[in-house]
C-alpha cells in the first residue's frame, strides 16, 4: 500500500511529490461531517510550475511519439491502482461520500478498468493515412495525414465522480501523448493526490508528463485555462464556470473541451407499463444522493397517468434510506458540502413558493444527526416553466410534468437550455425512435438500457457541453490534424 495518509497528501510537479505553497487545506468528510485529511494547497506558483513542467516534458521529451512507451506507462498505472483499489475504495467513499457499492463499478473499478482502452489505442490507433496522389492546381501531389498530440492539456474537474471524470481525461489525454496538468476540485483533492502518489512511485511517466495541482483556490482553474503555455483545456463542472473557462481560454485560442450540467428528461410513453418507469425514474435520481450530471431529473408522464406515475415515483424514492455510504446496501449517500445542501434545500424552497407539491421527501432525515444528507424528494403540479423543472439542481430531486401527446413530450424534454442525457421507455418501437430522434441530446436510455462504457461516447447537446468524452471521439478530441503534402 502506497497510498498516503490521509494527512500527508503532496502535489506531483515534475515528477516530484512537493508540499503546496499555501499549506494545506482540510477536507471533510460528508457524511461525517469530520476532518478527514489534509491536502496540499498549490498557490500560483506551484500552478505555473506544474504548466513549465508539462510544457517542457512536451517540447523536449520523445513522450509523444513513443506510442508504445505511452501504452506501457498506462498499463502500469491501471495496474497499479488496481493493486491499490481497497485504499482507494476507502478514500472515495470518505472523501466523495460514494456509496461503496457504487465504488465497484462507476465510481472507481469501472473508470480504471476502463483505462484498458486508452492503453489499446495508444497501440493500434492509425496514426498516419495516405490519402493518395491527386493533382490539386494541377501539382501531382501525395497527401499523408498525420495526427499527433495537441500539446499540454489543463484537466479540471469536479468533485461529484472523481475517478471517473479523472481517468477519463488522463487515460485519453496521455494516451493521445500529451502532457497534462490537472486540477481536481477542491472538495475532492485527496483522490487526486493518491493517485498522483502512485504514478510517482509506481510508473514510468516520465517528469512532467503528468502533474496534479490541489488547491482550494479556484483561481488556479482559471490560471490554467488562461495560461499560454497550455495547448487545450478540458473542462468538466457547471455550464456557468464552463463559459468563464472558454472566455479565458478566448484569449490564447485554446482548444476548448467542456463536459457541463444537465436537466434530462426520462419519458413514459403512454404504451409502458407507468408504474414500472416511473418507480425507476424515482430510484435513479436518489443515487449517488443525485450528484451526476446525466441524472434524468425531469419525469415527463402522459396526463391521464400523471397521478399513478406519482404515486409510484414517491414510493420509489420514499423507499431509499439516505445513509452512510461504507454500509454495502447504501446507493443514496450523503451530499458533498454544506454549500451543496443549502443549494438543494434552496431549490426545494423555490419550489413551494412556486407551488408545488412536495410529495415525499424535501427534508433533512431525522435519523441523520451529522452529515450533509438530503431525503430523496419528489416535487409534482409544476410545469416545465418552473425554476426546478429548469435549473440543474444536483441532489435527489425529481420533479413530475404531464404532457399531451408524444409531440408535446419531446417538445417538453428539448424545452431546456441542457441536452446531456434522457431516457424513454415505451413498448412501440417506431414510437420510440421517433421520440428518440426528435430529443436534442448526447445520450439516450431506451427502457433501462446502458449508454456508459469505455468505448461509447458521452457529452452534451446546447449547453451541456462541447465535444465527446470516452470512445474513439473521446480520444480524437486530445488530437491535431496535420497534411503533408509532398510532391509526386
Ligand atoms: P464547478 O463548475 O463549480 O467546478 C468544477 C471545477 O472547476 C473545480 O475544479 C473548480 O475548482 C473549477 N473552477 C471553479 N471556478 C473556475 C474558474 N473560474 N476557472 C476554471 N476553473 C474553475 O462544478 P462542481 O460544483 O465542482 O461540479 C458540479 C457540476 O459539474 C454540475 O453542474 C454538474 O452537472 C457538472 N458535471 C458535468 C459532467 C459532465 O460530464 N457533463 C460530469 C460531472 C459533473
Amino acid at each position: 500500500m502506497v497510498l498516503p495518509p490521509a494527512d500527508s497528501s503532496r502535489l506531483l510537479i515534475g515528477g516530484k511529490l512537493t508540499t503546496g505553497g499555501g499549506g494545506e487545506f482540510v477536507t471533510l468528510n460528508p457524511a461525517t461531517e469530520e476532518a478527514y485529511g489534509f491536502a496540499a494547497d498549490a498557490d500560483k506558483a506551484d500552478m505555473s510550475a506544474a504548466i513549465e513542467a508539462a510544457r517542457s516534458a512536451f517540447d523536449s521529451t520523445g513522450w509523444s511519439r513513443d506510442h508504445a512507451f505511452r501504452a506501457h506507462c498506462l498499463r502500469q498505472l491501471r495496474t497499479a491502482l488496481q493493486a491499490e483499489v481497497e485504499g482507494l475504495r476507502a478514500l472515495t467513499v470518505a472523501e466523495a461520500g460514494a456509496p461503496v457499492m457504487l465504488t465497484r463499478g462507476p465510481h472507481l473499478e469501472g473508470p480504471v478498468a476502463d483505462l484498458e482502452f486508452s492503453e489499446k489505442l495508444a497501440e493500434s490507433y492509425e496514426w498516419e493515412t495516405d490519402l493518395g496522389v491527386a493533382a490539386p492546381m494541377g501539382i501531382r501531389s501525395r497527401r499523408v495525414l498525420q495526427r499527433e498530440a495537441v500539446g499540454v492539456v489543463g484537466a479540471i474537474t469536479p468533485w461529484n465522480f472523481p475517478h471517473q471524470i479523472n481517468f477519463a481525461k488522463l487515460g485519453p489525454a496521455l494516451a493521445a501523448g500529451n502532457t497534462v496538468v490537472l486540477k481536481p476540485a477542491p472538495d475532492t483533492p485527496l483522490c487526486a493526490a493518491a493517485v498522483g502518489a502512485i504514478i510517482a512511485e509506481h510508473t514510468d511517466f516520465p517528469p512532467g508528463v503528468i502533474n496534479i495541482v490541489t488547491s482550494a483556490d479556484h483561481e488556479l482553474g482559471a490560471q490554467l485555462s488562461g495560461d499560454p503555455r497550455v495547448d487545450m483545456v478540458t473542462f468538466t463542472g457547471s455550464t456557468q464556470t464552463g463559459r468563464t473557462v472558454m472566455i479565458n481560454a478566448a484569449a490564447t485560442l485554446k482548444k476548448t473541451f467542456l463536459e457541463l450540467g444537465g436537466k434530462s428528461a426520462f419519458i413514459v410513453l403512454d404504451d409502458a407499463d407507468i408504474g414500472a418507469a416511473a418507480g425507476m425514474a424515482g430510484f435513479s435520481v436518489a443515487v449517488h444522493a443525485g450528484q451526476g450530471c446525466a441524472l434524468t431529473t425531469r419525469l415527463l408522464v402522459p396526463r391521464a397517468s400523471y397521478a399513478a406515475a406519482v404515486d409510484a415515483a414517491a414510493a420509489a424514492l420514499g423507499r431509499i434510506t439516505p445513509g452512510d455510504p461504507s454500509a454495502p446496501g447504501t446507493i443514496c449517500g450523503p451530499l458533498i458540502s454544506a454549500r451543496q445542501r443549502a443549494r438543494v434545500e434552496r431549490y426545494i424552497d423555490i419550489a413551494r413558493t412556486e407551488g408545488g407539491r412536495i410529495v415525499v421527501g424535501g427534508r433533512r432525515p431525522a435519523a441523520q444527526q451529522h452529515g450533509f444528507f438530503i431525503e430523496p424528494t419528489l416535487i409534482a403540479d409544476v410545469d416545465n416553466a418552473a425554476t426546478v423543472a429548469r435549473e440543474e439542481i444536483f441532489g435527489p430531486v425529481l420533479v413530475v410534468i404531464p404532457y399531451d401527446g408524444d409531440e408535446d413530450a419531446i417538445r417538453i424534454a428539448n424545452d431546456s437550455p441542457y441536452g446531456l442525457s434522457g431516457a424513454v421507455w415505451g413498448t412501440d418501437p417506431e414510437r420510440i425512435a421517433k421520440v428518440t430522434a426528435g430529443v436534442r441530446t448526447g445520450t439516450l436510455s431506451v427502457n433501462g438500457g446502458v449508454w456508459y462504457a469505455a468505448d461509447a461516447p458521452f457529452g452534451g447537446y446546447k449547453q451541456s457541453g462541447i465535444g465527446r468524452e470516452m470512445g474513439v471521439a473521446g480520444f480524437e478530441e486530445y488530437l491535431e490534424t496535420k497534411l503533408i503534402a509532398s510532391m509526386a
